[in-house]
């Protein structure tokens, strides 16, 4: 084939490919478009998952009639002037390509009015020709219809996906859009019915409670920055509670500026703010605003915007990690405040509990000391003297197949997981210890000899020092083997030697992302812990309860899987139809 200039017919709708990828594209240009119009209130309906049609509806500042049609050419912008411009741009749009691209490839027709003019302008295009244009009354703002989207791109609509995963990735363009900007108000009608609406009461946390639903948005914590004043980039938003995730990316969404981008680096710092919180292959509901100045930021990096370049992506990257790690420890959750339980006689009993703890027999200094502590400051739960505790006071009510504990909290039921709550306490309880440089061992009746065999050829000298940090008392006994006078207290059980090797074992297949003496240590609370199938008794169990309270992290285990399910009071209204 010779050599041939495209036909602008041609070329246009080849361009029109990177800016409209799918009916979501559509949708998010428009919406775009409004959020810079100044709307206060848009509106989006959609049929057969944009298929069919797309409807963005706003109130904005409308287009002078003189310039609705130069609106549909190509690189035709009121939001860019000069190429110095484009390292500060402030609003979502600039490059001039959305309603050109659009029409391109659909039957568009646009009513606008802008402010100031008496009547309003209706132009229809098809496949980006002009067919219609008339003067027509109409309110003051913008309504852009979308018919027959990629009608004329036979290859594009191949790749269309259900309705309903097309409908999916809209209703994301509108709720990434509202908690971009919760001051506005949003709704999403699809086939007749709407499927989300947000209020515009400018609170992130309403916006959340539209998206996710009340029970996950009161268990999604605020961030908290506190180095966000020295930094030049601001990190505000809410993360799930580590107890809360998901199993994949979708629900974390990043807006940078405001505008929606998909930012591998930006993954990169949650992922290890949540280091060792989450199980493995699983990932937070998470929203995060960050603010940096707009030359910092790069955003002409594609014609669908949806990816940044950062000038310096050190920073970006540590202020993410950083505030949401903070975030993770040293949060709350938000007291439930709207259903609870009559709580006075839970807080009474634990008080009575409190006061005969004194003279209970085989109770710990150091327990008491802990619960001498409790009571001095008024039980409820308003009154939590530190963010820290992140448990509700639990009132136990029983065990369940001998492996969970059935309890009450203020919002609702906790079932908890014997094994893992004790796994997360003992490993907190090394932790401190370790700090305090006050490893407790305890010296075994009689020494063990332990073969951890070729496999283990990684027990070297380096090693067998951090073990007797970590309160081993270990040494070489010729060959391969090792003799074993003493092990950390906290490994209580039946069979050390067996213990050890498991641990040894285990830390070996580990896949290397945490140092080798925190898989120890993890090793150590996982086989120090109860086990599942140990009957309890109910002090046994409240005990367990009053020290998981005390930890930092109560609702996950060390290797990141969750201690506990919480049934809220409202769930559980819910179930049984109470309301
Ligand atoms: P860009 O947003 O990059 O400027 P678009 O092709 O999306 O390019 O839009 C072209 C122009 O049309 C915008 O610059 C704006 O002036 C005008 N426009 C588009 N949509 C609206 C709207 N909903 N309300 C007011 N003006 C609009
Ligand atoms: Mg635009």
């Amino acid at each position: 084939m010779n050599i041939k200039k495209l036909s602008d017919d041609v070329a246009s709708r080849i361009a029109a490919g990177e800016v409209v990828e799918r009916p979501a594209s559509v949708v998010k240009e428009l919406v775009e478009n409004s959020i810079d119009a100044g709307a206060q209130d848009i509106a989006v309906e959609i049929r057969q998952g944009g298929r069919r049609l797309i409807r963005v509806i706003d109130d904005g500042s409308g287009i002078p009639g003189d310039e609705v049609e130069l609106a549909f050419e190509r690189y035709a912008t009121s939001k860019l002037r000069a190429i110095e411009e484009l390292s500060d741009i402030s609003t979502l749009g600039f490059r001039g390509e959305a309603l050109p691209s659009i029409a391109a490839v659909s039957h568009l027709t646009v009513l606008t009015r802008a402010k100031g003019e008496q009547v309003g302008t209706l132009l229809r295009l098809e496949g980006g020709r002009m067919a219609h244009h008339e003067a027509q009354g109409s309110a003051q703002g913008t309504v852009v219809t979308v018919e027959n989207l990629f009608y004329n791109t036979p290859a594009r609509l191949k790749f269309m996906r259900s309705v309903q995963t097309e409908a999916r990735h809209i209703s994301e363009s509108v709720t990434c859009c509202a908690m971009a900007y919760p001051g506005l108000r949003f709704s999403l009608l699809s086939d007749g019915r709407t499927v989300f609406q947000s209020k515009g009461s400018g609170n992130l946390r309403d916006v959340l409670i539209e998206v996710y639903g009340l029970d996950i948005a009161q268990q999604m914590l605020e961030i908290q920055d506190g180095a966000a004043s020295e930094s030049a980039v601001a990190v505000h938003g809410f993360v799930s509670d580590p107890s809360l995730h998901r199993s994949d990316t979708r629900n974390v969404t990043t807006l940078v500026n405001h505008r929606f981008v998909r930012d591998r680096l930006i993954g990169k710092a949650i992922r290890e703010a949540y280091h060792g919180l989450l199980p493995k292959g699983r990932h937070p509901i998470a929203v995060l605003k960050l603010e940096l100045p707009s030359q910092d930021v790069d955003v002409n990096v594609h014609p669908a915007k949806s990816e940044v370049r950062f000038r310096d992506t050190g920073v970006v990257y540590s202020a993410v990690q950083r505030a949401v790690r903070q975030t993770l420890s040293v949060m709350a959750p938000v007291p439930g405040d709207s259903a609870s339980f009559g709580w006075a006689h839970v807080v009474e009993a634990r008080q009575r509990r409190l006061v005969e703890a004194g003279t209970r027999p085989g109770m710990r200094v150091g327990d008491l000391a802990l619960e001498v502590q409790r009571t001095a400051e008024p039980l409820t739960s308003t009154a939590e003297p530190s963010g820290r505790d992140k448990l509700p006071m639990l009132r136990v009510l029983g065990q369940l197949g001998r492996t969970y504990v059935i309890a009450e909290g203020p919002t609702g039921m906790y079932l908890i997981d014997q094994h893992a709550a004790h796994e997360r306490v003992l490993y907190e309880h090394f932790h401190a210890e370790r700090a305090r440089a006050s490893v407790a061992s305890q010296t075994l009746v009689e020494p063990i000899t332990i073969e951890p065999g070729p496999r283990h050829a990684g027990l070297n000298e380096e090693r067998l020092t951090k073990l007797r940090e970590l309160g081993f008392d270990i040494e070489p006994f010729g060959g391969d083997t090792y003799l074993l006078r003493g092990v950390p207290t906290i490994l209580q059980t039946a069979d050390v030697g067996r213990s050890i090797l498991d641990i040894v074992d285990e830390v070996e297949r580990a896949d290397g992302v945490r140092p080798w003496e925190e898989e120890i240590i993890i090793g150590l609370a996982c086989h120090g812990a109860t086990r599942a199938g140990e009957t309890l008794t109910t002090d046994q169990m409240q005990e367990l309860i009053v020290q998981l309270e005390q930890t930092s992290l109560p609702r996950t285990c060390p290797h990141g899987r969750p201690t506990m399910l919480h049934v809220s009071a409202e769930q559980l209204e819910r179930e049984f139809g109470r309301r």
